[in-house]
């Protein structure tokens, strides 16, 4: 397989849902799913992100993982 890790040059190991915020937060239109191939680097990464409700940023857009929720809360 050729195809390569979403968020870097790795070779992918899973795909993911995610859930990817492309342009400003309070409008609906911005949020989405999408489902892409994610190396486990990463794929850690934006696991303890949403853990600590951090946010993963990769241009062009603001990814979450997709199984919880996608909107970020406002808290905090
Ligand atoms: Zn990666």
């Amino acid at each position: 397989m050729s195809e390569r890790c979403h968020f870097c040059a790795r070779v992918p190991a899973v795909r993911y849902a995610l859930t990817v915020c492309d342009g400003p937060p309070d409008e609906a239109g911005a949020w989405r799913h999408e489902s892409v191939p994610i190396c486990n680097i990463c794929r850690r990464f934006i696991v303890e992100a949403r853990e600590i409700g951090a946010v993963f940023w990769s241009q062009p857009g603001r990814w979450y993982m997709g199984y919880a929720s996608g909107r970020a809360s406002g808290a905090g």
